[in-house]
Order: C-alpha cells, then structure tokens, then sequence
C-alpha cells in the first residue's frame, strides 16, 4: 500500500510540480506530520497523534531525552533525531531528501503544537517550496488554552509569541499591544513576568489582564486582575513554572488615534504615557503603519 501510494504521488508530481495529495486520507503515509503533544498533562494526545508517531520512519524531535518520556509512556519506539533552533537549516537538505525518498516523517516539540514558538516554520516552507505535503495532528496549544479560559474575547486575538527581555523593547512592544481591539497573547517567563507588571502598572494601571499558570498540570492557577492587583498576588511569592499573559482588548473610550493628526497623535502618546518625543514618534508610526522618517519630517516641517 505505501509503495504503490509513493509511486502514484511522485508520478503525478513529475507530470504537475504543484501537485499535493490528499495521500493521509488514502490511508498512505509519505508527508511531514506536525504532531502536537501535551503542554504538561501526559494524557493530553490524541489516538491519532499516538497511531501517526508508532507508523512514521523517524521523529524529529527538540530534546531527544525529553521527547523519550513521552514516547516511552505510549510504547512508541522509533528513531528520534534531534531538531531544534541551532540545527534546523542544516538539517533541512537531508530531511527532504528522506521525504523525496518516501519517508514518513513526523515532527514533535518539547510541548504543544510544533511551529508555535517552536521549531517547524522553515522545514514546513521548505517541503511546501519542494512540493511535499505537510499535514498536522491537532491537539495542545497553551496560547488557545489559555485564551479559551481566560474569559477575555475569543472572536478577535492575536498571539505575539514571547515578549522582548530588554525593557525599552518591551515599553514599545506594550505600548503597540495596548491599541489593538482583540485579545493579546504573550508567552512569558517566571522571572520575568513581575517587572513586565510593574510596566504594565506605569503605562495602563486600568488594563485587564488574565496570567495563565502551568496550565493542565497539578497547579494551574488562571489569574484576573490589573496589573497593580496581579504585582499584590504574586508580592513575596517566588513565580515557578509555565506562564502566558493575556491582555483585553482597548476600551471603547480609550483614545483612537484615527481621529488625532500625526502631531497630536505623538503629543497625545507623550502625556499618556510620559515616554519620550523619540518613542512617541516611533509608537506612532507603528500604529499607523507609515514610515517613522514620515512623522518627524511632521515635526521638522512645523519648525519653519
Ligand atoms: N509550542 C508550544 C505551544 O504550542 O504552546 C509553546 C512552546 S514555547 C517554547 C513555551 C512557552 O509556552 C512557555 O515558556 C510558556 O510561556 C508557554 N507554555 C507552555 N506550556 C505551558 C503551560 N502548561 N502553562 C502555561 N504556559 C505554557
């Protein structure tokens, strides 16, 4: 069966180079399978992920002793090999030649769903350039977890992966988030998270925020609050394990900036704030998504 599926699938590749077959419903194996695991419950797999990693060739995987425990668990005993963020472009060559070749070949992260701050985004681009198919396992995402509990609205969201470590990146990466009308998803660090508070406090003390803690293992807290009364929860407390921040959307009555010129829009940043004329000018490029030369030439034109 999986011979005669590979050669109908590279014949109709050779006539029709973008020809992509639907070869997982025919029951034939020859892709990259994204399979999602469990972000901290070992239970949380589907049957499906459990049957595509037991019938692959070989798994690539972050951590080849991390991904064991689960694999062990589930009496899945195929080659692992290493594929992780320093190796990912020199591995790609050989695994689309072991793809060209036929070969079933599935791809796990340390947790959750593969590409989602995770290794997996150039290997998928590259069997998409090479024709190969790619299909994925659904299952665990701590970001949609996390949103589907947090009680803030699910019909606008945008996930912006980890928050930057150095605090002037951070200020203008807040700074950018607290315009958008949908919910906003970080992924942060324990050690992190209370001065990213504290930042929060100083530009939108209102804001509500949700923190989503070790979610699906033994602990899992979600926690509500502004910023002042998440710094209170967490005051004295060491912060250990997995965390997501999640932040509601702009209040209706929060300035829109669509009705300010550039000027007012930059003075309005400045007051609200209390950032400096450079990082208003910045901000508001940003958020108006024109070149940030554009509004300082504004400021320079208004001089004369
Ligand atoms: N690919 C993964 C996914 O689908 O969620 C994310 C991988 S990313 C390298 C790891 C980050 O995800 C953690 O630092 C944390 O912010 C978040 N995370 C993962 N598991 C979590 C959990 N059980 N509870 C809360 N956050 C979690």
């Amino acid at each position: 069966m999986r011979t005669y599926g590979r050669k109908i699938w590279q014949e109709r590749r050779q006539k029709d180079p973008f020809y992509q077959a639907n070869v997982i419903t025919q029951g034939v194996y020859l892709v990259l399978s994204l399979v999602a695991t469990p972000i901290g419950n070992l239970a949380d797999i589907s049957f499906r992920a459990i049957e595509t990693l037991k019938n692959c060739d070989y798994i690539l995987c972050e951590d080849t002793r991390h991904s064991a425990i689960l694999l062990n668990h589930y009496h899945i005993q195929k080659p692992l090999r290493s594929y992780h963020k320093f190796n990912e472009i020199s591995q790609l060559d050989s695994i689309i030649n072991d793809l060209k070749d036929g070969k079933n070949i599935c791809l796990i992260s340390d947790a959750g769903t593969p590409t989602i701050s995770d290794p997996g985004e150039k290997i998928v681009k590259t069997c998409i350039e090479n024709t190969i198919p790619v299909t994925a396992i659904p299952g665990a995402c701590a970001a949609v977890q996390a949103l589907i509990c947090s009680g803030l609205p699910t019909d606008r969201f945008q996930f912006c992966g980890f928050l930057p470590k150095k605090e002037n990146e951070l200020k203008q990466e807040i700074l950018s988030t607290l315009d958008y009308n949908g919910t906003t998803i970080y992924y942060e660090s324990p050690h992190r998270l209370m001065d990213t508070l504290e930042m929060f406090n100083q530009l939108q003390p209102e804001r509500r925020l949700v923190v989503g803690r070790e979610l699906t293992k033994k602990f899992e807290e979600m926690i509500r609050g502004n910023a002042h009364s998440l710094i209170e929860f967490w005051k004295n407390k060491d912060i250990k394990g997995e965390i997501i921040l999640l932040i509601s959307p702009k209040e209706k009555n929060e300035c829109t900036w669509e009705k300010l010129t550039p000027e007012e829009h930059v003075e309005w940043l400045i007051d609200h704030y209390q950032i400096s004329k450079k990082e208003a000018i910045k901000l508001a490029a940003e958020m108006r998504g024109v070149p940030k030369r554009e509004i300082y030439n504004r400021f320079l034109e208004g001089k004369d």
